[in-house]
């Protein structure tokens, strides 16, 4: 499994335990097509699935990045129906965002943007970990938005990005590694 730093997919998270201070949600956000499902289903080591067109699942997984373990769940929810009441609940309850664009699709880059405020909005007192990602960097030739123009972006919106190819499996390991990274770093922060 594309050399995970643990291989724990079936990790049970600890039920009847009052500390979840371990346990992240991850909310998958960005507009149809980017990647989302495909870079969910990675993370959750089940892409070769035959009912991958399938809308709306969570993932959960626990990996241990620099030698602590953390259990990720993974909302891949975002497009599952176009309540506006879903979309504010996903807005709220993320620990942690990653905004998805495709490197191949300004549209779905300038979507990302909307995104971001939309978040601000929502949580506007709060400093939130989030990850914007170029996905489909494998598509070099129908590629619309550059690494500068992405990396860019990132730093108006106060967040960290990088560029990812679901088909390929390059940089996914590195965006989950990363976004647990970004939380703890807040965490600690908070704590000091
Ligand atoms: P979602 O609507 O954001 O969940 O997007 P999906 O994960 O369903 O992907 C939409 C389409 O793009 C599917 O046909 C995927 O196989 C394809 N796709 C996703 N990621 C990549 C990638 O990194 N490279 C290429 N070439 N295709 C991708």
């Amino acid at each position: 499994r594309q050399g995970w730093a643990s291989d724990s997919s079936d990790s049970v998270i600890s039920s009847g335990s009052d500390s979840d201070s371990n346990l992240y949600k991850v909310i998958l956000l960005g507009e149809h097509g980017v990647g989302k499902t495909s870079l969910a289903r990675i993370f959750g080591g089940v892409e070769d699935c035959p009912d991958a067109e399938e809308a709306g699942n969570t993932y959960d997984r626990s990996i241990i990045v620099d030698g602590e373990e953390a259990s990720l769940v993974v909302f891949d929810i975002w497009e599952q129906d176009d309540s506006q009441w879903l979309q504010n609940h996903c807005m709220k309850m993320g620990d942690a965002y990653i905004i998805v664009y495709s490197v191949t699709d300004k549209v779905s880059f300038e979507k990302a943007s909307e995104l971001r405020i939309q978040l601000r909005r929502a949580r506007q007192t709060e400093d939130i970990p989030i990850i914007l990602v170029g996905n489909k960097s494998d598509l070099v030739r129908s590629r619309e938005v550059s690494v500068d123009e992405g990396r860019a972006c990132a730093v108006v919106f106060d967040c960290k990005f990088i560029e990812t190819s679901a088909a390929l499996h390059h940089n996914v390991k590195d965006l989950f590694e990363g976004i647990i990274r970004q939380i703890r770093l807040r965490k600690d922060s908070k704590e000091d």
